[in-house]
This record gives C-alpha cells, structure tokens and sequence, in this order.
C-alpha cells in the first residue's frame, strides 16, 4: 500500500470519527433540549386527542406509526388498542418501557388555551367530555421522546429495547389483555420493566422513587341490596333495602377499623349508592359500588369475605333469605394487584436518577393506595422485576404557593389538573432515557 493511500485511508477514518462523535457529542439534555419543541407538539397533539380506555384506536395508531418511523419493528393491535415496538441492537438484556394511553371521562376544566374539547357517548348513552386527567399524554410524549434519544444514541447500549404502549389501564383491563396476547410468550420477554406516573403532588424538575410495595391492590365490588317493594305508607308491608344498604354502608367502616390489622392499610369505600324512584315507593334493590384497596393478599381476601358476611348478615336480620339475601359481585377485570417495585432493580434505578438529575431531585416517595395494573408485569410466573417511578407534575410555583397558603391541589383525575407538562416531560426524557441506558449496562 502507498503513502499516499495510506494517509488517505488515515484521512477518511479520521474524518468518520469526527463525524460520529459530532452525531453524538452533545450531552442528554442538550439532546433533550433539541427535541423540546416537538415534543411540545406531541403534548398538545395527544392532549386535544384523548381517547377512552378501550377506544384508544387512534392513539395506538399515532404511537405505532412515529416507533415505526424510528426504525422499531411494531406488532399493533395487541391487546385492544395496545403497541409493542421492539429495537434490535445487538447482544444484551432485553429492557421494556411500558407508556399507557387512555384517557378519563372529564369535561377539562382547566381554563388553559390547549384544553381537550372532545366528547364521545358513554357506555349508557350519555354525552360525556374526555380528558387525559391522569397525564397519560405526559406518559406517551416522554416514551416517544425517550425511543427517540435511544434510537439516536444507539451506540451507547446493546440489547432489545421493548416499547410498549398499553391501552386501558384506567379500568385495570390493558396489562392483562397485553399478557393474554401473548406479549411475554409471543414478541419478547424483558430482563427489566420499568414505567413512571406522573405525580400531582410533587413539583415537576423531580422525581420519586421507593422499593418494596408502593401501591395497593385494587378491587371492584358492587353490593346488590334486595327488598320487598311497596307502599311508603304501608312501611310495615315491605322490607326496605335503603334502610338495609344504609345498615351495611354503617357496618362496612367496621372491616378496617375492628377486623384488620391496624397494622396493615385497608380500604373500604362505598363511591355509589343507587336506589328509589320517588318518595312514596319502597323499591325493591339498592345497589352499592365499592373500591377495596389493600397490601396484604390476607387482607384483600379479609375484606372480600367480610363484605360478604356483613352484607348477608343484616339482610338476613332484616328477615330476608334464599333469592332476597344481597348479590355480591367481584368484578374479576376491574382488579390490580399491589404494584412491588423490585428492591433490587429499584436501586439501581434510583442510583441513575441521582446521577442524571441531581441528589436534591430524586425524593423517597411514601406508599400509597392508589393501584396501577402495571403490577401485573411483576406478576408473571417469570417474575420479572419491575419499578414504577413517580414524575412531578406541578408548576413549581404553584407547588410552592400551596405550602405556604395550604391550598390543595388538583388531584389526578381532577378536571383542574393542568401539569407542568414541557418542565415535566424534559425531566421525564432525561430521567427514563438514563435509567434505560444504564439498565443495557452500557457507557452512557
Ligand atoms: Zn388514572
Ligand atoms: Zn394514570
């Protein structure tokens, strides 16, 4: 080989490297920073676009078409309106990022200029407004942000990166449906799980974090109160199942309070009472809507025992039996287990969030007894780990204003809750885009 081919040949590869390294010269945030004005873009398109759970046709699509453009290879529908996106890059652990996206049916109230106009009908007719009142627009606008950075810095981790975007998770029914499709058998099991919730108590720029249990098992149960109907003159001449259902929403409180453990959170709370028709009739059913939330699997079939003693107990107190005692029903889909953040997994993650965000950002977040069906990913018979990270959602102003003034918040599901979404979401993109990496256990 000539001197001249031999400097040229030098030349070229230097030239190569100057150019790779300028692809990816820039740090995370100022990657993160660059993808901003889109991402704000994103936001807004997916906050006027919300969609029902069960009915996320069009988001699922807009996620499937903006992984396949990124170079994922896309498997969509997947239980329901659900996208699974997987990125082949090399020999490593396979790490899933689970987004979820259906909205709530809320009219907005925000007052901000972005606000969702959507209606749709209700499952009884009823126009109702809809509105991604849990930040799941936040969720799917920092997933698509984060594939893109991991796209673009793909040499800085090898392994199969897993993008999963599940539908229904307002009515516990996506993971499951994703699970039953086949997600883990069929397209790839994950060494690693991880997803994150925006949170409407902690400002945006931190996140938090916590091992162990930090949400609670969920379960739905309606309590059908049968009575003999008749004349509200002639009392003596029926049974009256609102005077029963009021008995039984008294005797519920006692299932916390005097049969469980005060060492162990329980949750009986009944969020509907329906029955009657007019003042003069005594009806003949009442139909109470219970959430039950609890840790403990002991606990949880605690509770679903006892609500069923008490209920037959005062019916048949009342006088009633045989077809007149209470129908108790346990609705199996609208169920979650309690959310385990692996400790181990955990760790790890919040070792990354320290090193990206700065100590001062990354919180211990306490347990709570909201549910999440991301749990059902931990629970496979392949016992997965997983973490769910909490996102700060509010203005830090605002957040700030409340601890002097003592205001509260809009909760999540609130018509007012109006987050922080651009602070959030590049805290989000730098946060889950560090976690990821550092998961491939690569350089980053
Ligand atoms: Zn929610
Ligand atoms: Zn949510």
């Amino acid at each position: 080989m000539s001197k001249i081919l031999q400097s040229r040949i030098l030349q070229c590869l230097l030239l190569f490297i100057v150019a790779t390294s300028t692809v990816n010269a820039k740090g995370l945030n100022a990657q993160v920073e660059e993808q901003m004005s889109h991402l704000k873009k994103t936001y807004l398109y997916l906050h006027q676009h919300p969609e029902l759970s069960y009915h996320e046709k069009n988001t699922g699509q807009y996620i499937a078409k903006r992984l396949t453009n990124m170079g994922f290879d896309v498997t969509s529908p997947i239980g329901g309106y659900g996208v699974v996106g997987l990125f082949k890059n090399g020999d490593g652990p396979t790490v899933m990022y689970r987004t979820d996206t259906d909205a709530l049916p809320v009219v907005e109230q925000t007052g901000v200029p972005y606000a969702s106009k959507i209606t749709t009908l209700d499952k009884s007719g009823n126009k109702v407004g809809v509105m991604h009142a849990c930040g799941h627009d936040i969720h799917m606008t920092t997933f698509l942000g984060t594939a893109h950075y991991l796209v673009n810095n793909k040499d800085k981790w090898s392994g199969t990166l897993m993008m999963v975007a599940q539908p229904a998770e307002e009515v516990g029914g996506g993971a499951k449906a994703l699970l039953n499709q086949g997600l883990f058998k069929r397209i790839a099991l994950p060494d690693h799980i991880v997803a994150f919730h925006t949170h409407a108590n902690l400002p945006a720029g931190k996140v938090g974090i916590a091992p162990g249990y930090i949400m609670a098992n969920v379960d739905s149960v309606d309590i059908e109160v049968k009575g003999i109907s008749g004349h509200g003159a002639y009392p003596n001449k029926t049974v009256d199942p609102i005077v029963i259902a009021s008995r039984i929403v008294l005797a519920l409180q006692t299932i916390t309070s005097r049969e469980i453990s005060p060492i162990d959170p329980s949750v009986v709370t009944v969020g509907a009472i329906q029955g009657g028709s007019k003042r003069s009739v005594i009806g003949n059913k009442v139909v109470l809507k219970l959430t039950v939330r609890s840790y403990k699997p002991k606990v949880r079939k605690h509770q679903i025992e006892a609500i069923k003693r008490i209920s037959k107990g005062i019916a048949l107190s009342a006088g009633l039996k045989g077809d007149l005692l209470p129908n108790i029903i346990v609705y199996k889909n609208e169920t979650a287990p309690a959310l385990y953040n692996d400790p181990k997994q955990t760790a790890e993650i919040k070792a990354s969030l320290i090193n990206v965000l700065g100590k001062h950002n990354v919180i211990k977040t306490e347990p709570s007894m909201v549910g999440e069906d991301f749990a059902r990913y931990g629970r496979t018979p392949d016992k997965r780990p997983i973490t769910m990270i909490w996102l700060g959602g509010v203005k830090p102003a605002v957040y700030q204003e409340s601890l002097t003034s003592g205001k509260i918040l809009p909760t999540l599901h609130s018509a007012k809750f109006a987050p922080d979404y651009p602070l959030a979401i590049k805290t989000g993109v730098n946060a889950m885009s560090k976690v990821l990496i550092d998961l491939f256990d690569k350089k980053s």
